[in-house]
């Protein structure tokens, strides 16, 4: 059947790569090439517009979780990502290029046409899936406004990253947090009066445009490194700037640590880790630059802020991703109310089994609700009065039987083995 999808990014192109292996007629329409987005910097599709990490992969993690369910259903993007990684101790970064190339060499493989366009809605033949990304051109935003009702958004921050000949490798140094796994973090200690100093400036620097996210409406799990610092003394180092378990090379203890992490396999780029901003350009290299390792850092791109969109999926979508107004249009991606690189590519995954089973008459694959993947779908459609997105945590799972496992560790372990036994479970019995 033909199938498009409109977008290119990690949800798109999960569905796309999904669809094509199911035999479909697939074509993505992208619009980088014609019309850029504020926070995409290339026109490759797959492009990860801020941190390099797809986050963690051990058992006793949501993420890891997640990846495990991902793996169980045969994705394609994260294949790729563990292609394209890079040393990252326990979390899976990866060199963005590489993985964009991965990505595009995956679907030319597979027959997938790429069109370069602004879509404004969608098709009249076969179906299409909607995967636009929180930074939706306008058009498509209003399309969807007319599909759905009125959109929802909040704000969200990119942290900076500075090239690795930059940092001054004798006020920084590498380890691993209590020296677990591999020393892949370069640290940027601080002491208490350099830590006082760049909190002081940091709190007071200029900001880029007034937002609303100064009301309130910024998410939580990627504030602006500035409004934290205003929460408190020590919010910083409770938080991106945690100095526990990160000794210094002579033994001390830092009063608060930046850590950094490689950004490619050359290994000639860092991200700074937490450091989302919305300083004024000017001001990120000027207060930045009171980290000591930092002083004369070269700025390969800068922290940025932006208005992040999503429909107000509870009451317009089903479970399986489609749209109740049009069961042949599929929402996927951030867009639908999931937050996350690889939430995304679940989304996308998952919204591209239910198109292809909606192409061949048979009933959505909804996974157990005891799986992370299960989990996302019922947020999406649970009524919410206040409707926020949603990443992968052990917070929106159901209870474990038997009561509840002291030990944090253990229980988070056996949340993981129950899901994954149901999944299994579930893709056997829908044939996955
Ligand atoms: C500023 C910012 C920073 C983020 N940082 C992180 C992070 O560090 N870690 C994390 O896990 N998540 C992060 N996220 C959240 C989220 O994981 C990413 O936005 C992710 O890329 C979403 O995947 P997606 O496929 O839904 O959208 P995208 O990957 O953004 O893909 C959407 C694609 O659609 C294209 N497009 C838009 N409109 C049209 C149109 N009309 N026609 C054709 N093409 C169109 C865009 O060009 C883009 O290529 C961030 C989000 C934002 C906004």
């Amino acid at each position: 059947m033909k199938m498009t999808v409109i977008g290119g990014g990690l949800a798109g192109c999960e569905a796309a790569c999904y669809l094509a292996s199911r035999g479909h007629d697939v074509t993505v329409k992208e619009m980088r090439g014609v019309k850029n987005t504020p926070c995409h910097k290339t026109e490759h599709l797959a492009e990860l517009v801020c941190s390099n990490s797809l986050k963690s992969v051990g058992e006793d993690t949501a993420s890891g979780m997640l990846k495990a369910e991902l793996e169980l259903m045969h994705c394609s993007l994260l294949k790729l990502a563990y292609k394209a990684a890079v040393p990252a101790g326990g979390a899976l970064a990866v060199d963005r290029s590489l993985f964009s190339a991965l990505t595009e060499e995956k679907l030319k493989s597979l027959g997938v046409k790429v069109i370069r366009c602004e879509a404004d809605g969608a098709e009249e033949e076969g179906i299409t899936l909607i995967a636009c990304g929180p930074m939706v051109s306008e058009k498509m935003a209003e399309y969807l406004c007319e599909k759905c009702g009125a959109g929802l958004h909040f704000y969200d921050a990119v942290a900076p990253i500075v090239s690795a000949d930059s940092i001054d490798m004798e006020k920084a140094y590498f380890a691993a947090r209590y020296d677990k796994g591999e020393a892949d973090y370069l640290n940027c200690p601080m002491t208490r009066q350099e830590y006082e100093l760049f909190r002081k400036e940091l709190i007071s620097a200029e900001r880029a445009v007034l937002h609303d996210f100064e009301k309130g409406d910024v998410f939580e799990g990627c504030m602006p490194i500035e409004v934290l610092a205003a929460r408190g003394e020590d919010a910083m180092r409770y938080g991106p700037l945690r100095p526990v378990g990160l000794r210094m090379p002579d033994g001390s203890k830092p009063y608060a640590v930046l850590q950094l992490r490689r950004e490619n396999l050359a290994g000639d780029a860092y991200n700074l880790v937490g450091f989302q901003t919305n300083l004024k350009f000017s001001e990120q290299k000027r207060v930045f630059s009171l980290i000591p390792a930092l002083t004369a850092a070269e700025y390969l791109r800068y922290g940025i802020m932006h208005r992040n969109t999503y429909v107000n999926a509870p009451g317009v979508m089903n479970a399986d991703f489609s749209l109740k107004s049009d069961e042949n249009v599929f929402v996927i991606g951030q867009l639908s109310g999931v937050e996350g690189y690889v939430e995304s590519i679940a989304s996308g995954l998952m919204g591209a089994i239910n198109a292809d089973r909606r192409a061949n008459r048979k009933a959505p694959f909804v996974p157990p609700k005891s799986t992370i993947c299960g989990a996302l779908c019922r947020h999406i459609t649970s009524p919410a009065g206040n409707y926020q997105p949603m990443n992968a945590n052990f917070g929106i799972l159901p209870p474990l039987d038997g009561g509840k496992i002291k030990d944090k560790k253990q229980r988070k372990r056996a949340y993981t083995l129950r899901g994954i036994q149901d999944m299994e479970r579930a893709c056997a019995d829908a044939g996955l």
